[in-house]
């Protein structure tokens, strides 16, 4: 059996050497777990290592099910070791956009889920296994592009407060300085419950648990082909071949061309990040007065952070919604630094790298089946809190536990006749953004 190789090779084989995250070089690097020969035959087949397959690993093997989760790369080397760290619950709707599409009952199911009980969950999760990922509940600050907004988001903040007990406040613009030494916004909405963590090591934790727990992670082994036999699944993959009686699917924003039922209801969005040369802790605490995860309301909006050791400035936002050369990522976000904080002028990056989030048409996650094959994908871009959370309801389900119900399983997952699996309209929905930044740039200073 072809070995599992090393590190290095697969860096060189995901070009990672080029644009490494900060995550990885710095501290909590990616462990790949030693190769061991494949299984013949296991109760459940994960295909993808990321913060939803290693959760639902765990939660499968503490049941006492034969599990294995297979990576194309390290575990963790998608989306969840190199995004902005940011942990707190949300989501992109209106209550009444929610109410409208899914009826009042599966609203307040799907606020609940994703601002309380996936937080509960990720933070019983972190302490259970003693993971240690530099957490810390620094809270987050939503900042807001148009002074229009501030009156609207109040109220929607207003309603979700009588329907569940979310701990948030609203800080006007006068006071928008305790949270962020800018004035480019107008007020916002403050989340003390929110935190920020190195996303490295809150995978690679759960990897660790999900080892503990008894299943079998193996990274460099790229599931290839899933045939149906009789009463099993044949699953291929260049280290040899795995019969399994379940397959869950968590490949999210790297989910390969053979599951295009699954890719072809799931938009890739790339999005990308600097982190800062290290500017000292009393220059960053001076624009962080609260060390603050801070997120934009702005259509391609920002979202930046403190460093978890407080040095320097880790900067993500939507460069393009489509694969860009990393100098024209870095200078669209030295741009956008520089608009926030005219200080920074000429700061230096020590790294710039990306990452596919996995959108759905519904910007919802969903956890279902096709054609028998599970699949749990579609967090819209935030998944730190979210991943872990609907990985284990995956498995519950899986398990035929009742715990395992989620509002999750009943939002749609859809596709449209346009997309046939390759994103090829991201370029003009590119387009399409700019444009609204333009429009509600003029829009704010009216
Ligand atoms: C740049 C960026 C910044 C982000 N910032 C934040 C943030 O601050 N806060 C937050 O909450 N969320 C954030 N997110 C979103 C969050 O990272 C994701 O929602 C979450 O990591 C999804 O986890 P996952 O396990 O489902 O998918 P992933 O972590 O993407 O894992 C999918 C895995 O599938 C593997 N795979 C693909 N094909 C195969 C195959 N054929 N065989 C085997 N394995 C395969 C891949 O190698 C990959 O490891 C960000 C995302 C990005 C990209």
């Amino acid at each position: 059996m072809p070995s599992v190789g090393s590190r290095n090779e697969i860096f060189e084989k995901f070009e990672v050497n080029a644009a490494m995250p900060y995550w990885w070089e710095n501290t909590g690097e990616l462990i790949l777990p030693p190769g061991r020969d494949l299984p013949e035959d296991v109760d459940v087949l994960i295909v993808g290592a990321g913060l939803t397959g290693l959760s639902a690993a765990r939660t499968l093997a503490k049941a006492g099910k034969q599990v294995i989760t297979l990576d194309s790369g390290i575990p963790g080397i998608g989306a969840s070791s190199r995004n902005g760290g940011m942990i707190g619950g949300g989501h992109r709707f209106s209550i009444n956009q929610m109410q409208g599409r899914y009826g009042a009952d599966m609203a307040l199911s799907v606020l609940r889920e994703a601002h309380l009980d996936s937080h509960s969950f990720a933070m019983s999760l972190m302490a259970e296994e003693a993971i240690e990922c530099d957490y810390s509940e620094s809270g987050r600050f939503r900042a807001l592009w148009r002074s229009q907004e501030y009156e609207p988001v109040a109220r929607e903040l207003e309603s979700l407060q009588k329907l569940i007990p979310v701990e948030a406040e609203m800080l006007p613009k006068n006071r928008q300085h305790e949270e962020v030494a800018t004035d480019i916004y107008h007020g916002g909405v403050v989340y003390p419950r929110h935190g920020g963590l190195n996303p490295a090591k809150w995978v690679t934790g759960i990897m660790q648990a999900a080892i503990r727990a008894g299943a079998q992670i193996q990274g460099n082994t790229p599931v290839e082909h899933i045939a149906r036999k009789r009463n099993h699944w044949e699953i291929k993959t260049p280290r040899g071949s795995i019969n399994a009686v379940s397959i869950l699917v968590a490949t999210n924003g790297y989910t390969p061309s053979h599951l295009n039922d699954i890719k072809r209801r799931l938009i890739p969005v790339p999005s990308y990040l600097v982190a800062t040369e290290a500017i000292g802790a009393e220059q960053v605490r001076k624009l962080f007065p609260n060390q603050r995860m801070i997120v934009e309301s702005r259509d391609r909006h920002c979202y930046y952070r403190p460093s978890p050791d407080g040095s320097r400035i880790v900067f993500g936002g939507r460069a393009a919604t489509c694969a860009i050369p990393f100098s024209l990522a870095q200078h669209q976000l030295r741009g956008l630094i520089e608009q926030i904080f005219p200080e920074l002028k000429g700061i230096g990056f020590t790294h710039c790298w990306t990452g596919n989030t996995g959108f759905t048409f519904e910007f919802l996650p969903n956890i279902g089946q096709m054609d028998g094959i599970w699949h749990v994908v579609g967090y819209s871009g935030s998944g730190n809190q979210m991943a872990p959370y609907l990985g284990h309801k995956a498995a519950l389900q899986l398990l035929g536990e009742p715990e395992g119900e989620t509002a999750f399983s009943k939002t749609e997952f859809s596709t449209r006749w346009w997309h046939q699996g390759t994103p090829w309209f991201l370029p003009f929905s590119d387009l399409i953004y700019r444009f609204k930044d333009g429009w509600n740039n003029i829009r704010r200073n009216v």
